[in-house]
């Protein structure tokens, strides 16, 4: 069909929600950052120049599957059931796309899932199981079993592409009598890192610059995170197999040679062609982007689609020598944001509004006139969209927790608070009973950071005696919103004995 989809009766505009897996704000040129000089997203720059980018939006768990979750139930992963990337999302768990879909949206679901359960709530859905495979992967569609099987064909092509063209295709085919909502989400750029073969040689020449924190001394830290950032489970010339491992590319990129390099000189190759094969990833969603922004202009839809760009968190590029995410640290807890809504949200916008990824199914809901249910923990940010302004007793903090102690990467159980300008973190070293946590303890400790005078997080100022007025009122923070958002002490002995030692 041709022409512009106008809004049912009053009903409000389609809903484009994209999402990447892993997709640092750092690399992504509208937010500025020390890589921007040498990589660039025009497409997602588009969206922000035409848009608003929200710089001070966090989620509320640092890792895929707890973040997907969150963003669809508006809860934390304590309500939802979905501390872990190993907690299966309950079918009847409150949805925004079931919401949406019952208040008259045909909702479609394109590229990654990673939840457990099958896709509920969609009118139609088609996923890459699992992580998905970049080259030539596996999609299983709505109609047949959600079930990884030998009988499932294998489609020629790159992802990133692949749901592109999906998604076009379902925009061309969708019954024109309904709104919108269409949930596109990309694989990339979540490792291991397999670019398409068009990009293999993208900045092959190029230095890549170097975060200022790749070469952070750990001895600020307390001791509950110090042996962790200085373990070799995740410091990058030390995870040569996670960055390396091409035994699956289908096109393999250079192997490094590490032979008889100093430690320094394996942390910046292992740099260089980490940062080199994420953002060829990268490259190509960008890329996807700007097609699906080209089909909205060509087919009339522009004027009447709320754009979302967002990923299901942020990523370490280097940054304290890591990559992955999971920490309370800002470059895996910020996540990108960017909307756009002609006329109703002002063009190149931006906003430092505390936002989390529990908000986003309110934010959707309240763009589409629907009401959030109470179970929702979130509160729509869309007038902040809109106007740029915050509402009057709009959230002064976010808290987080990490529940995965000690899983994939070492990294151990921890909350915290962030405000606008101060983190605090609580490390409590243990298992909990998550699922797929390691039952081992580990030291407690608390670490303070000023974000204002030191935003790449690199000197905790915990113990510092000008801070303790700080740390006291970010306790009470804590507490505080532990209550508001139900997440209780009262079911681990353990960990109340582990924070009765360590509180002050
Ligand atoms: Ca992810």
């Amino acid at each position: 069909m041709t022409g512009l989809v106008l809004s049912v009766q009053g009903r409000p505009m389609n809903i484009l929600y994209i999402m990447s897996d892993d997709h640092a704000t750092n690399a992504i040129s509208a937010y500025g950052s020390h890589l921007t000089s040498v990589f660039k997203t025009p497409s997602i720059d588009r969206l922000a120049a035409e848009g608003v980018r929200m710089d001070r939006t966090y989620c509320v768990n640092a890792i895929c599957t707890p973040s997907r979750a969150s963003v669809l139930t508006g809860q934390y992963g304590h309500i939802n059931g979905v501390k872990t990337l190993r907690d299966p999302i309950p079918p009847d768990a409150v949805n925004v796309a079931a919401l949406l879909k019952k208040g008259g949206y045909q909702t479609a679901l394109i590229g990654k899932w990673h939840l457990k359960t099958e896709p509920f709530g969609f009118d139609y859905w088609k996923v890459g199981p699992g992580q998905g495979k970049y080259h030539d992967p596996i999609f299983i569609e709505k109609g047949t079993p959600y079930k990884l099987t030998k009988n499932l064909k294998t489609t020629p092509g790159y992802y990133t592409d692949l749901i592109t063209d999906y998604a076009l295709e379902w925009l061309k085919d969708r019954p024109a009598d309904k709104p919108f909502a269409l949930f596109l989400h990309h694989k990339a750029p979540h490792g291991k890192w397999e670019p398409a073969k068009r990009h293999l040689n993208f900045l092959e020449n190029v230095e890549i610059p170097e975060p200022d924190s790749l070469w952070e001394d750990y001895s600020h830290r307390s001791e509950a995170s110090r042996d962790f950032g200085t373990s070799i489970s995740h410091r990058l010339a030390d995870r040569r197999n996670m960055i390396d491992d091409v035994t699956s590319y289908k096109w393999p990129t250079a192997q490094l040679d590490m032979t008889g390099m100093t430690e320094e000189q394996k942390t910046k190759a292992a740099y260089q062609k980490y940062l080199k094969d994420y953002l060829r990833c990268v490259k190509a969603v960008d890329e996807n982007v700007g097609r699906v922004l080209d089909y909205l202009d060509e087919s009339g839809l522009t004027e009447n689609t709320l754009v979302v760009y967002t990923s299901d968190q942020g990523m370490f590029l280097g940054e304290h020598d890591y990559f992955d995410k999971r920490w309370i640290f800002e470059e895996a807890f910020r996540m990108p944001f960017i909307a756009r809504l002609p006329g109703q949200i002002p063009a190149g916008s931006s906003t430092d509004a505390l936002c989390a990824n529990i908000d986003f199914a309110p934010t959707l809901l309240r763009a589409a006139e629907l009401p959030a249910p109470d179970a929702m923990q979130g509160k729509s940010f869309f007038n902040i969209l809109n106007t740029g302004k915050q509402p009057k007793n709009w959230r002064e903090s976010v808290y987080y927790r990490y529940w995965m102690h000690l899983n994939g990467h070492h990294i151990p159980g921890h909350f915290g608070v962030r405000t606008d300008r101060y983190k605090l973190i609580f490390y409590y070293g243990l298992a909990l009973g998550a699922t797929g946590a390691v039952d081992k303890q580990t030291q407690a400790g608390w670490e303070l950071y000023d974000l204002q005078k030191d935003p790449q997080e690199v000197s905790n100022v915990y113990k510092n005696p000008e801070y303790s007025d700080i740390s006291a009122k970010l306790k009470i923070e804590l507490i505080r919103l532990k209550e508001e958002f139900g997440d209780s002490d009262k079911p681990y002995p353990d960990l109340k004995k582990v924070i009765e030692e360590s509180w002050n």
